[in-house]
């Protein structure tokens, strides 16, 4: 899609989920940046959550207690010279909610349904307006069933382990056996919870990227946008 396409393109809402390591964060930014749209990371926002409830030394069972704290955190996103930077309560938290720890936390405090009605209107409020690209797990199941255009991302266990090793080798010391059985533990809990379970909305497109680079998919999106609205 050229330049003058793209300014002649409507506002969109533009959905990607996928599983963790198929290339959303990569594919959703460069998307957003080539289409001049707002690209919301709503996996950042569940990490937050569950950043939150480390730091307030709550189980992530502890239904009642997470109730609480959704009413009195304040997320959103801002640009700064770092970049897109995600702050809680003012507080910025983009670096810290990449641990490990708060990864394997996000997926069990995603399964809680206060925490999912909590972000689901702020989900919403952030694409007012339109012209979004937003990335996670059910963006195009329950966030945003109306979107214009949805995509569902997907690689192959193995491509999706090695693709976030290396993103994070120089921040965390994980081995390569280790980021793949979160992965797996992950997609276990996220395709099997009660509540906006992961999987492809009806409408979806689905894009498998095993075989393909981040470029290449962004391609692939580009022309099936072109194609429909183009
Ligand atoms: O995408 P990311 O790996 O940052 O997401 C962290 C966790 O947040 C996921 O494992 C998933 O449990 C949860 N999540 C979700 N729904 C979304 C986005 C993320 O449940 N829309």
């Amino acid at each position: 899609m050229d330049e003058g396409n793209v300014e002649n393109l409507p506002k969109l809402i533009i959905t990607i989920d996928g599983p963790a390591g198929a290339g959303k964060t990569t594919v959703s930014r460069i998307l957003a940046h080539r289409l001049g749209y707002k690209y919301i990371d709503t996996g950042a926002l569940y990490r937050a959550v569950a950043f939150e409830v480390r730091a307030a030394g709550l189980s992530p069972h502890d239904d009642a207690g997470i109730e609480k704290l959704c009413s009195i955190i304040h997320l959103k996103f801002v640009r700064n010279e770092k970049g897109l930077r995600l702050q809680s309560n003012d507080l910025d938290i983009t670096d810290q909610i990449r641990e490990p720890e708060i990864t394997m936390l996000a997926s069990e405090v995603s399964s809680n349904p206060s925490v999912r009605r909590y972000l689901l209107d702020l989900q919403r409020d952030m694409a007012k307006g339109k012209g979004v690209v937003a990335e996670g797990r059910d963006m195009g199941t329950v966030v945003f069933p109306n979107a214009d255009i949805k995509f569902y991302l997907d690689a192959s266990p193995k491509t999706r382990a090695v693709r976030r090793h290396k993103e994070f080798m120089s921040v965390s010391s994980q081995t390569l056996k280790e980021v793949e059985r979160d992965i797996k533990k992950r997609d276990k809990n996220d395709s099997t919870r009660i509540f906006a379970p992961l999987k492809p909305a009806e409408d979806a497109t689905i894009i498998d990227s095993t075989d393909l680079t981040l470029h290449q998919v962004v391609e692939l999106m580009l022309c099936h946008i072109e194609n429909a609205f183009g």
